[in-house]
Parts: structure tokens; sequence; C-alpha cells
């Protein structure tokens, strides 16, 4: 059996070698000279590989699109499995505190070792350079029309990841699948308007976050940029809310609890409890939940507070702006930089149209998915490799029950 598979990176990669052996020929084509040149990169050099092992029903939920579709995938193969099968190849990894999972050397060469070295071990040929144009299905055969020639295959894996054009999809509309136009997901807010962009590099541990006109909250650490706002809450919002802020022309309102464990009651009643203790001391020099210093000063400026007033001579007017800006404070968004060029493609091809039990296309046997080719994409934290690990596994698993 020649199985092709079509992109030289995680998916790829994963899913030629659990299809190879016995009696099966794969290769994989790569457009690029470069193999899995996205591992290399990721995690700042390190790859988060995956994240810390979590049920399933839990697990999906780090993905904005794909939830349902992956909960089917990751029956076969998921976090737990990802890291058994890196360890058990000699590959030690470790979790961080926010469950992020990394080699222990700090490096991707670890991971992209492993894979290829596995590869390399079960007789799967690699070829660069080698771009997919198009391909059709002529007497149960295919015929893959590359850049430099033409071959044939009796099953193909579409590995080709995301594209931020739709005209990266050119090969599988031609096959009339269904793409979703690509936007981008996870991005930080860009604020130019807000002052609070001149505290820069301050951060809040638990802040609450909202989109104004979405149901879309998330709660989390929240950093302050050169740019505007960015975070853990912040980029789970962008992915989530990826489709109404590309609608919305990256124009929003966000609005911020500073900090999640208080409600609009808890704050004042803390507030005046506070200063009915300690009528004497000056606001700026005791900030109250947790917040850093600058940040507290900050609120005070914008509730109009003088410096030197004290707790007990604070008006009614000026305790409730100081509850409003700790409760919903307002953030213009006005544009969004992609989160440490780590670009993820929402979009791709429509899941309706692959089988979740095998990967494989509803309309053209022996064609197969993974990666981000496919219209899945999760948040930062190794969500986005455990669904090319998990759909590159399961792919090439399910050619290996065939028999042509
Ligand atoms: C800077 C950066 C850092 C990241 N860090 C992390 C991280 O730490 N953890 C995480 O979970 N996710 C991370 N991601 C996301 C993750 O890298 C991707 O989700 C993952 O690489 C997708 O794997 P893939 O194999 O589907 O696609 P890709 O890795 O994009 O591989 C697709 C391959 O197909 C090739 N190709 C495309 N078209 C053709 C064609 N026509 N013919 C032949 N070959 C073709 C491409 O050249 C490419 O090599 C990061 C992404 C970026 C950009």
């Amino acid at each position: 059996m020649e199985i092709a598979i079509i992109g030289g990176g995680a998916a790829g990669y994963f899913a030629a070698i659990h299809a190879a052996g016995k009696g099966r020929n794969v290769c994989i084509y790569e457009k690029s000279p470069k193999l899995l040149s996205k591992v290399k990169i990721s995690g700042g050099g390190r790859c988060n590989v995956t994240h810390r092992p979590m049920e399933i029903s839990k697990l999906v939920k780090n993905y904005p699109r794909g939830e349902k579709f992956l909960k089917r995938v990751f029956r076969h193969f998921d976090s737990t499995d990802t890291i058994s099968w890196f360890e058990s190849r000699n590959v030690p990894l470790k979790t961080e505190a926010d469950g992020r999972v990394f080699p222990m050397s700090d490096s991707s060469s670890s991971i992209i070792g492993a894979l290829m070295q596995e590869a390399q071990k079960l007789g799967v040929v690699v070829k660069t350079g080698w771009a997919l144009e198009s391909l059709i299905q002529e007497s149960q055969k295919w015929n893959l029309r590359f850049s430099k020639e033409n071959i044939g295959a009796d099953v193909v894996i579409l590995a080709t990841g995301g594209h931020p054009k739709i005209d990266g999809y050119g090969f599988l509309k031609l096959l009339n699948h269904k793409i979703l136009d690509p936007i981008p997901s996870l991005f930080t807010f860009n604020t130019p308007s807000e002052p609070i962009r001149e505290l820069m590099g301050l951060s809040a541990p638990q802040v609450h976050v909202k989109l104004e006109g979405t149901k879309l909250s998330y709660q989390g650490p929240l950093l302050v940029t050169h740019w505007g706002v960015s975070g853990p809450a912040v980029l789970k919002l962008s992915a989530f809310g990826a489709q109404w802020l590309h609608d919305h022309d990256y124009e929003a309102r966000a609005i911020i609890n500073w900090n999640a464990t208080f409600g609009e009651e808890d704050y004042r009643n803390s507030i005046q409890s506070f200063a009915a203790a300690n009528p004497k001391k000056m606001l700026k020099n005791y900030p109250l939940f947790e917040l850093p210093a600058r940040l507290w000063m900050h609120f005070l400026e914008k509730s109009e507070i003088a410096e030197e007033a004290i707790y007990g001579n604070l008006s009614k007017k000026q305790l409730n702006r100081l509850v409003q800006n700790l409760f919903c404070y307002i953030l213009t968004v006005k544009g969004k930089t992609t989160f440490k060029d780590e670009f993820v493609t929402a979009g791709g091809l429509d899941l309706s149209e692959v089988n979740p039990e095998t990967m494989e296309s509803k309309y053209h046997p022996n064609l197969y998915f993974a990666g981000e080719i496919l219209n899945i994409d999760g948040i930062t934290g190794g969500f986005n490799f455990q669904a090319a690990w998990s759909t590159g596994y399961l792919a090439g698993k399910s050619i290996t029950h065939k028999n042509l």
C-alpha cells in the first residue's frame, strides 16, 4: 500500500509513524526544505508539547473550535498517551505549575529527535521541496500533482497545517470540500487610547475579563503591555471570541474586574470596613485587594481621589467611582497583536465532512486529514500540539485497519 502524507509538520510525522509497518510504504512530502519547523520554534524553542492530563470532557473545553469532534478523537489518543509516547522514547517530560508540559531538556530538539528517529526506524521516506498542487481520485487510486512531478498513491493524508488565507486550501476546494474562512486566533488586545498602557509590565493575578456584547468572559492573570493588555485571560477571550472580534473589526469594549474573588458589594464593604478601622491612613499607602501599588494609584487618579486623601474622608461619590473602576473597568479595544508570533488559524476544513472515528473524508474514500488543516484550534498551553498528535495518530492508525 502506497501512503502519501502531505506536510512534514507535527501532524504529518505522527500520522506517518502510526501508518507505517507491514507492507505499507509511507512517504512524507514536505514543500519547504525544513521539517518540523513549527515544532522547532514552538514554546520559545522549548516546545510546549501538551498539557497536564485531565478528563476528556474538561480537555475539550480548551478548544474554541473542534470541541465536539475532539471528544471522539481523544478517546483514541489524549494527553496521557502523548506523555507516555514521548517518555517511552527517551524524552523525559516535566509539567509546569500552570499545566504546560515541556521536555525536561527545555529544548524542542528532543521532541524533533524522537519523531525523526521513530520515523526512520519504521522506514518512513521523507522528501523535502515537494509542494502538492492538486490531487484527483481515478479508479481507486490517488493521482497527486506536485511542483516537481506526478505520483500515484492508494491513500493520502493531508497534514498541510493552517493558512492565513483561503487560497492556501486550494486543493481541498478542488475536491469540493468546504473550507471555513481562516481567521486569526490567540492574540492580545491593543488599547491605543487607554492611559493604562503607561503601566506597561504590570500584572494582576486573578482578573475577570468580559467582552461587552457577548456572553464571553474569562478569569486569570492579566498583563499590561506596551500596546494594550495580554495574559491568559485575554488570550482565552481572543480565541473564544475570534469570530466575533473579526466580525467587529477588532473594535470592542472589555470590562474588567481586577480581582475576580470580589463582587461589587464586596469591594464596597471591604473599603468601608477598612476606612472605619483606619480612618487616618492615606489611600495611596494602603492598596487593597492585593493589587499592585501602581495600579491602585491609577484607580485613585481615575476616581478623582487626591493623592493625599485619607480613608476617613472618602466621599460617597469617590467610593462609588473607586468601586466602579475596580469592578467594571472599561477598556476600549482597537486592534490586535499576534501573541509571541504564535499564529494559530481558526477556520479550515469543515469538521462535518470528516469522520471523527477515523479522520477519513466523508466524500472521498482513502483521503484522511490531520492537524491544523482542520477547523480545530486550541488556546495556548500545549493544546494545539495535542490536537495535532491525536488527529495524526488516528489518521495513521485507521489506515493500518484498511485492506486495499
Ligand atoms: C511560533 C509558534 C509557536 C507555537 N508554539 C506552540 C506550543 O508551544 N504548543 C502548542 O501546542 N502549539 C504551538 N503552536 C501551534 C502549533 O505549532 C501548530 O498547531 C502545529 O504545528 C500544527 O501542526 P500541523 O502539522 O498541523 O501543521 P504545521 O506544523 O504547520 O505543518 C504543516 C506542514 O505542511 C507543509 N505544507 C503546507 N502546504 C503544503 C503543500 N501544498 N505541499 C507539501 N507540504 C505542504 C508546511 O510547509 C508545513 O511544514 C505554535 C505555533 C507557532 C507559529
